[in-house]
């Protein structure tokens, strides 16, 4: 049996909606407390009433936080420290993925991307060191993408390459915070149906499905139940790894493959 996260602080960043929020529920159902930051407040407010109501008597708060401005993240380690005595599991999940193309990439648009996907995700780590320390399971679970460390897709070339920079993040970190005793792994999730993939559109929407051996895009819960494990005491041994939840998307060797199915 997997042990329980009763009573571990948690924080989601980007825990307002999408996978984030799913991430939230799947700790909030295993008894976890769980801070949600990002940064439109009434947006966090009501994904943290959705999640008290759910799950009930659920420790829930909230902190509005910028994940691109290290003060920002410093002080989203703070509250969550305050509100719940300690931080044991940081999941860093924040991102944005607006498409470009090669020739719009200018230095302002490579900096917004970098800057929340890639810079948040060291802030948030350097601001939970100390306190990830201290608990007897301190753990970090980075929510990356198969685009980038293994595909590619017109318009999201700095958008994959924040994403494979998470990754060369997570091995070196790995070895800095095994002394700690902290653990830090990822996630990479396929096409998840989130509000942020629903605006890409219903033609991108079916696309994708139809390119996935599952023949369906994933649910939130499916990343949520990937962080929850690299979570629990009983992944202790595994880390610097990633670990992909996509449906098979990536698998086939080419088109045709997929047809023979
Ligand atoms: P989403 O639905 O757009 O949600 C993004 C979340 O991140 C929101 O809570 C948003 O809240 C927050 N956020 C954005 N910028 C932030 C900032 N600067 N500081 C703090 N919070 C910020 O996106 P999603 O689809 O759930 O994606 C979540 C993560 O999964 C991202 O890292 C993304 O790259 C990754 N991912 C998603 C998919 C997918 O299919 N959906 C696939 C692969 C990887 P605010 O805007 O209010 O700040």
């Amino acid at each position: 049996m997997f042990s329980t996260m009763e009573n571990r602080s948690v924080i989601v960043t980007g825990g307002s909606k999408g996978i984030g929020l799913g991430i939230a529920r799947v700790f909030a159902s295993a008894g976890a407390k769980v801070m949600l930051a990002g940064r439109d407040e009434a947006a966090l407010q009501k994904a943290a009433a959705e999640v008290a109501e759910e799950f009930d008597g659920g420790m829930v708060a909230t902190c509005v936080t910028d994940v691109a401005d290290q003060p920002s993240c410093q002080a989203l380690a703070a509250a969550t420290v305050e509100t719940f005595g300690g931080i044991d599991v940081l999941c860093a999940n924040a991102g944005i993925f607006p498409s470009a193309r090669l020739q719009e990439l200018d230095r302002a648009a490579l900096d917004e991307v970098m800057g929340v996907n890639f810079y948040g995700t060291a802030f948030c780590v350097a601001a939970c060191l100390e306190e990830l320390s201290r608990s007897e399971l301190g753990r970090v679970v980075v929510t990356s993408s198969i685009t980038g460390p293994i595909t590619g897709y017109p318009g999201w070339a700095h958008y994959g390459a924040s994403k494979a920079a998470q990754l060369g993040y997570v091995r070196t970190a790995a070895m800095e915070l095994a002394p700690r005793g902290i653990t830090i792994n990822a996630v990479l999730p396929g096409n998840i149906l989130t509000e942020g993939l629903q605006d890409m559109g219903q033609e991108y929407l079916e696309g994708m499905a139809a390119a996935i051996p599952q023949r369906r895009l994933g649910a939130v819960e499916d990343i949520g139940y990937a962080a929850l494990f690299f979570a629990s005491a009983q992944a202790g041994y595994v880390t610097g790894q990633s670990l992909v939840v996509d449906g098979g998307q990536v698998l086939p060797e080419d088109p045709g493959a997929l047809q023979e199915t």
